[in-house]
């Protein structure tokens, strides 16, 4: 949506002060995105920033350029300056303004030309123009497609296409879900061009935790799944005391919600986990159960079909009780769920 002859014709100019902002508790193709645009806008002479609502896990520091990334939370001032220079604002993986939290009102009120790039469902329309594909696997994999549209293609370098790559491989998986578009491998085929190792990024992805986080899956796994077979059904809960406990540090329970899918039957996997001042809960399902929907209903969140977040601002025991109450009106749904 909206005219792309503009913002080819402002990035045709070199120089632009160009800011790129992904949503809050980054994941690897918000980061992957956000990155692989950022080394192809300063490869083609802009000057980009990329800014964070908060810290994202360590596995995700060893991407090319995030040595530059600007954590809002951590440095209000400097990411509100770049903001308000900035010319052109690019929001990447998210499609509302509260996804972006404590600074949405200074980017709703820049006069930058703004441009939105994301594959979820439901988009805000809040950009003058908007590139919004709910097919495609992955935002890395849309910025691809954004960057050769734009006849931009001659700036990817090795670091953006390892950014990309990157993305494309976390949010699908590694090649396990949203992932069977053809269009998905002929662009990884193309990045491939950019001579780097895809199992070198598999290693620093998935090889690459503390025993500390093994260990706080393997309590997580063993003392705190709860099975409710009647509703095809599981989940977990952390309370900050037992995170303490295995010294946890920022990303050490990605991707705890989606073991239990694993489990036969099991269609519908959340996870509770303790935060400063609130819950924060994520959804995985499987087939067409819409994970997405039950969080929008009931805990102020949203997402994809199969993978979602959201948020309780009640203690942990009445938000699980909130959760457990709510299954019986799903029932149906979740025992005929289909592949
Ligand atoms: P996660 O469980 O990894 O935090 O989130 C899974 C997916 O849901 C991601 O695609 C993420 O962007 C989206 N998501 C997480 N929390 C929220 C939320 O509060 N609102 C919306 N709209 N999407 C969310
Ligand atoms: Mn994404």
């Amino acid at each position: 949506m909206g005219d792309i002859k503009k913002i080819k014709g402002l990035l045709k100019e070199t120089s632009r002060r160009i800011v790129i902002l992904t949503h809050i508790n980054p994941d690897g193709d918000a980061i992957g995105s956000s990155l692989g645009l950022y080394n192809i806008l300063v490869n083609a002479g802009h000057v980009a920033d990329v800014i964070t609502p908060n810290a994202y896990p360590s596995f995700l520091h060893w991407l090319p350029g995030n040595d530059n990334v600007i954590i809002f939370q951590e440095n209000k001032e400097a990411a509100l300056k770049k903001i308000m220079e900035a010319e052109i604002i690019f929001s990447v993986d998210f499609n509302e303004l509260k996804r972006i939290k404590q600074f949405h009102k200074p980017v709703k009120d820049s006069g930058a030309y703004k441009v939105m790039i994301d594959h979820h469902p439901e988009p805000e329309y809040f950009s003058d123009f908007t590139m919004n594909d709910v097919k495609v696997s992955s935002t890395a994999e849309l910025v691809y497609i954004f960057i050769t549209s734009l006849g931009l293609k001659k700036y990817i370098n090795t670091e953006a296409a390892i950014c990309l790559f990157t993305g494309i491989m976390a949010d699908t998986g590694c090649f396990s879900y949203n992932s069977s578009n053809k269009d998905t491998y002929l662009i990884i085929a193309e990045l491939l061009d950019y001579k780097f190792s895809k199992d070198g990024i598999y290693y620093r992805l998935y090889d690459n935790f503390s025993a500390n986080r093994m260990r706080l899956l393997g309590y997580a796994l063993n003392e705190k799944m709860e099975i409710l077979p009647e509703y095809n059904t599981a989940i977990i809960s952390l309370t900050r005391k037992e995170l303490d406990k295995f010294k946890f540090q920022t990303g050490d329970t990605e991707s705890f919600v989606n073991y239990p899918l694993s489990i036969k039957n099991i269609c519908f996997s959340a996870f509770f986990v303790e935060r400063e001042n609130h819950i924060k809960i994520s959804f995985r399902s499987k087939g067409d159960f819409a994970a997405n929907e039950f969080s929008k209903k009931h805990f102020n969140g949203g997402g994809h079909l199969n993978a979602a977040g959201g948020e309780s601002y009640v203690a942990m025991e009445k938000t699980i009780e909130k959760f457990k109450r709510l299954l019986p009106e799903y029932k149906q749904k979740l025992e005929k769920y289909e592949i």
